[in-house]
């Protein structure tokens, strides 16, 4: 298993690179982020010592559990997973940089509370659901640049891009449509020049999708199943409220 997990890495950087050759782009702006959710620590050590530093858990409570083995090895954490509101004073004790996951006020209002107090600062996507499926978090399109504006006023809180799940569908023109609104609502944020708001990162693609993101602009892929396999706990657990 060890060395697949390995193998599976070069494999998708392989895509990656051939995708970011098809669309013109540089495979070095695009960093390629674990999703780790129901991965043992000791698959993920595999993929940290191999070099791949970028992970993210979607549950507080599975980052909390991992936290102290994984802590001696250097890497960075994102999160990527649904936020309640009561779960963030614990989450901003396990060295998350970048929450990925940011969707609505009230999170942000309680995510620069805990910050403030501790006098800290921390990044943040906006996640947009561009599927406009129900089962899906994330701002609605009409809504993200609204929301934008208001996270902006919180000085704890660094707005670095937009994050979005695609349509899980076999038609790939639909789930292109996806990225590239996420790419259209990036550009209409950025000429508005606002604030406190960098719109640097794209984080879309997966491990089924993840060549159509990069050629619509990605700059993070976030990879689960094709390097760690199949998961025994479907996404409806990590995706639909009442987690
Ligand atoms: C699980 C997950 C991924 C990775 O999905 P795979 O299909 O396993 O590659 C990416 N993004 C989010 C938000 C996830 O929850």
């Amino acid at each position: 298993m060890s060395q697949q997990i390995v193998e599976n890495i070069i494999r998708i950087k392989e895509r990656i690179t051939i995708a970011c050759e098809n669309s013109y782009r540089d495979p070095k702006d695009v960093k390629l982020l674990l999703a780790t959710k129901t991965v043992s620590e000791e698959y993920i050590e595999i993929a940290l010592n191999a070099g791949h530093i970028l992970i993210a858990e979607n549950k507080v409570q599975e980052l909390k559990e991992k936290f102290e083995k994984l802590k001696k090895i250097p890497h960075t954490n994102h999160f990527i997973g649904h936020l309640q509101s009561n779960k963030i004073k614990d989450l901003i004790k396990y060295n998350v940089t970048c929450i990925q996951s940011l969707d609505r006020l009230s999170l942000a209002e309680k995510l620069h509370q805990h910050l403030e107090k501790e006098g800290r600062v921390l990044d943040v996507l906006i996640q947009v659901n561009t599927s406009f499926e129900d089962s899906k978090f994330g701002m609605s399109p009409r809504g993200v640049i609204e929301l934008v504006r208001q996270v902006a006023q919180f000085d704890t809180i660094k707005i670095k891009g937009l994050m979005t799940i695609g349509l899980l569908s076999t038609d790939n023109e639909k789930v292109r449509r996806c990225f590239r609104l996420l790419k259209d609502i990036q550009k209409n944020i950025e000429v508005q020049q606002i604030p406190n708001v960098q719109m640097i990162e794209l984080s879309m693609g997966m491990s089924g999708d993840l060549e159509i993101a990069v050629e619509e602009g990605a700059t993070i892929v976030r990879v689960g199943t094709a390097i760690f396999g199949q998961r025994s706990t479907p996404n409806s657990f990590y995706w639909n409220e009442g987690n």
